[in-house]
């Protein structure tokens, strides 16, 4: 993982996108994401209630450019209504959401959201099942994309390079002709990270990706993940510290909708308040 010069990836679609560079930072136009602090996501001071009950309290966190950030905390803790308030689901009563330095995330809306470079992984897989792993991925290419494609019928080569770089990534290259609906549990969740793989997200959320799959998928996943941080930022809610522990990164313990510990995994499993938070005392 290298946080201090991330290789982002290009959009080259876009010319108003730079590749995320610290020394372009002073050249940026409106809405480009601007990195010359190496910090890629800044939540400040954020609030939520839900009927006056605070799911985030003055929740504070960073997550830098290039980082693999693992978020832990018990069930109620806040950790999914913080994704929702960084994707622009749920609007924060109080606090900003930076991504870089100049972009704030609350006055946009989900779609923006997504489209400026921010993709989340939910739960339940949305790929689909009829078509083959290799289709899911042509399908998930951004729209322009998408829009070439109906006007030239075929991909062009480096379309179909791209597709087959994401199924190489994403272990499914074997099983690029094979129905999605026919794919083990595992690899549809692989195909869902391909599908937001291919609209070349900066920012990569993640919200309990390895539930319900087998001890080896589990630690693919963990290695996928370990090779697309530097490049991408990840941000992944878990419970599995198998996992956790596999990712190597920096941990952040939420706690009542703030954050209780951070630091390495060893650092915050030793931390006496996370282990009376986890053993209820
Ligand atoms: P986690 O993902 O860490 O388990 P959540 O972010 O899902 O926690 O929930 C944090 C708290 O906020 C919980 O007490 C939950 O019941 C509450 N909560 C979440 N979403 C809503 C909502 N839409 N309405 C009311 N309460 C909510
Ligand atoms: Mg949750």
């Amino acid at each position: 993982m290298n946080a201090v010069d991330p290789v982002l990836p290009k959009d080259t679609d876009n010319p108003d996108w730079d590749s995320g560079t610290a020394e372009l930072g002073h050249l940026l136009r409106p809405g480009q994401l601007d990195l010359s602090h190496k910090v890629i996501l800044y939540l400040d001071d954020i609030t939520v209630s839900f009927d006056g009950f605070r799911a985030l309290d003055r929740l504070s966190l960073a997550i830098d450019a290039g980082e693999l950030r693992c978020i832990i905390g018990p069930n109620g803790a806040g950790k999914t209504t913080m994704m929702d308030v960084i994707t622009g689901k749920t609007r924060p009563d109080e606090g900003t959401v930076f991504f870089g330095q100049t972009i704030d995330l609350t006055r946009l809306g989900e779609p923006e959201i997504a489209h400026i470079g921010i993709g989340r992984k939910f739960q339940k897989p949305t790929i689909f099942e009829h078509h083959s792993a290799f289709e899911n991925l042509e399908l998930a290419m951004k729209a322009d994309k998408r829009v070439r494609r109906t006007l030239f019928a075929s991909l062009i080569d480096d379309e179909r390079d791209r597709v087959a770089e994401v199924l190489r990534q994403i272990r499914l290259d074997q099983a690029a002709d094979r129905p999605a609906g026919l794919l083990s549990h595992g690899q549809k969740q692989w195909l869902e990270i391909g599908m937001l793989l291919m609209q070349e997200p900066k920012l990569l959320l993640l919200d309990e990706p390895v539930a319900g799959m087998t001890d080896d998928e589990t630690m693919r996943t963990a290695e996928l993940f370990v090779s697309l941080a530097g490049k991408h930022s990840l941000v992944v809610v878990e419970h599995d510290m198998a996992f956790v522990k596999a990712l190597g990164g920096k941990v952040t313990v939420l706690h009542e909708g703030s954050v209780l510990a951070e630091g390495d995994l060893d650092t915050v499993q030793n931390d006496q308040r996370v282990i009376e938070v986890y053993l209820g005392r």
